[in-house]
């Protein structure tokens, strides 16, 4: 008997510190530290309020729990990562203060696998330390969801890329010091065989910012985190290319997976947290002689919420147990991982409106976190790819997995069911009869 549903008790002391702390020491971050990039920028005074806390973290050896043992993480699996990040989640700085932040953590991955050691001195220790930021550039401003729209190219002149063309929403790139940009170095072949990823360091000449993008109207107008880029003649040694030519989407995959994961643990924890405020709420607010609790019309609010949480909560877990299982993103784990995705602004857009509307105007107003959880939502849908491309993957891979029907009539035809069912146990009939 192998299924589980439990967290072996040494490991639940720790979610139990985790919790402790992300409470006392972290939520308070998200009152005083507003701005937007505050959480991934080394030069905000956050993160000198956060340094003291990252020590504590390392300390206690929760510190980069994403990654391996050979690169100085725990190699926690993903399972416990997922039980981690569910409480991370309920704060913008959690995944920050415990070294697991997007895009770094992915960008780590990728690092470790393809970078050079020099690049890996360079920047793979200062990245997994929490040192440094770095972004990962891959939409253009004409073209997201569909790569084979992509037009920025690097072209192979001596010992250097030159690059050009344009990027857009590529977060993080004001403050990073390197950005690993996906560029079409063969236009004769179909993208995915024609696309690459190159290191750029900060300050490379022919790289500029046009402006910086950002989401939700509750930041200045070009304060934004999210860079749209230009490139001119930009040129990076030879040896910034990671992975082989033409193979961009392969080392892009050992990035993208996990992201998506952990942004659906993540999304686990603000979850968590909406419906610990609306429980809040609706047994502390009295109208016409009761609680709002006692309402029928509020407690089907509440168990739906309830409901889709879990549903929710375990698909992610599944997820996670999945890619343990396996230990890489095979087609069976991509699946889960796309169902997942898309699932993820579905269920924050029906439970975020159910808490902010049993919250009343208090709910919709600037005094509860509620109207910022609700700006983000759109982006879930957006970002690594919209959900009707995730959700063509799922109905792709289980399509494979069924057959068209043998006849003209479905398999599950009832006359010609009966038939074959009656030729088995038919005679029961006639010699009961
Ligand atoms: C907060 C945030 C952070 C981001 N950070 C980064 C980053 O760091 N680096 C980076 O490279 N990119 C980043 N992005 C960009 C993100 O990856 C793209 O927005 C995404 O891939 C979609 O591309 P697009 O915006 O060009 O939309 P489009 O590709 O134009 O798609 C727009 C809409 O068209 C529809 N659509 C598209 N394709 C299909 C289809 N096949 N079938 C049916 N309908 C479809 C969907 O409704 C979709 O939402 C970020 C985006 C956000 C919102």
């Amino acid at each position: 008997m192998s299924w589980s549903f439990e967290t072996d008790s040494e490991f639940q002391e720790q979610l139990n510190w985790i919790d402790k702390f992300t409470r006392e020491e972290i939520e308070p971050l998200d009152l005083v530290f507003r701005g937007p990039g505050d959480p991934w920028d080394p030069d905000s005074p956050a993160a000198a309020a956060m340094a003291p806390l990252k020590e504590i973290v390392k300390e206690k050896r929760l510190w980069a729990c994403h990654i391996g043992p050979e690169l100085g993480g725990q190699g926690y699996g993903q399972v416990n990562l997922g039980l981690m990040n569910e409480i991370l989640g309920r704060s913008r700085f959690g995944p920050s203060v415990f070294g697991c932040q997007a895009p770094d953590s992915g960008n780590a991955e990728i690092l470790a696998h393809f970078g050079t050691p020099h690049q890996k001195e360079k920047y793979l220790q200062p990245l997994l330390d929490g040192k440094i930021a770095s972004c990962y550039s891959m939409t253009e401003p004409q073209a997201g969801a569909d790569p084979a729209e992509f037009t920025c190219t690097a072209t192979r002149d001596g010992d250097e890329w030159v690059i050009n063309g344009e990027k857009w929403f590529a977060s993080h790139a004001r403050f990073s010091e390197f950005l690993l940009v996906m560029v079409v170095t063969n236009t004769d072949v179909p993208i995915h065989e024609g696309a690459s990823i190159v290191l750029v360091e900060k300050g490379t000449p022919g790289m500029e910012i046009l402006r910086n993008s950002a989401v939700g109207p509750y930041v200045e107008q070009g304060d934004g985190v999210h860079g749209y880029l230009r490139f001119t003649d930009c040129r990076v040694p030879a040896d910034h290319l990671l992975g082989e030519e033409g193979q961009g989407f392969l080392v892009a995959q050992t990035r993208l997976g996990g992201g998506r994961v952990h942004h659906a643990m993540r999304s686990v924890g603000k979850l968590k947290k909406v419906m610990d405020m609306m429980c809040e709420r609706v047994l502390s607010r009295t109208t016409k002689g009761e609680l709002l609790a006692n309402k029928q019309m509020t407690q089907e609010k509440i168990a739906d919420s309830y409901t889709q949480i879990l549903q929710y909560r375990l698909h992610v877990l599944y997820t996670a147990w999945l890619i343990d299982k396996h230990k890489e993103y095979n087609r069976e784990v991509r699946k889960e991982i796309a169902a997942i995705k898309a699932a993820t602004p579905k269920v924050l857009q029906e439970v975020v409106y159910r808490a902010m509307h049993l919250h009343g105007s208090l709910g919709m107003s600037d005094e509860i976190p509620l109207m910022y959880m609700w700006a983000d939502i759109p982006e879930l849908g957006v970002v690594d790819g919209p959900s009707e491309v995730h959700k063509v993957t799922v109905a792709r891979t289980v399509l494979r997995d069924h057959k068209a029907a043998p006849g003209l009539f479905p398999t599950y035809h009832t006359p010609t069911q009966r038939e074959a069912a009656m030729k088995k146990y038919g005679h029961y009939l006639t010699d009961h009869g």
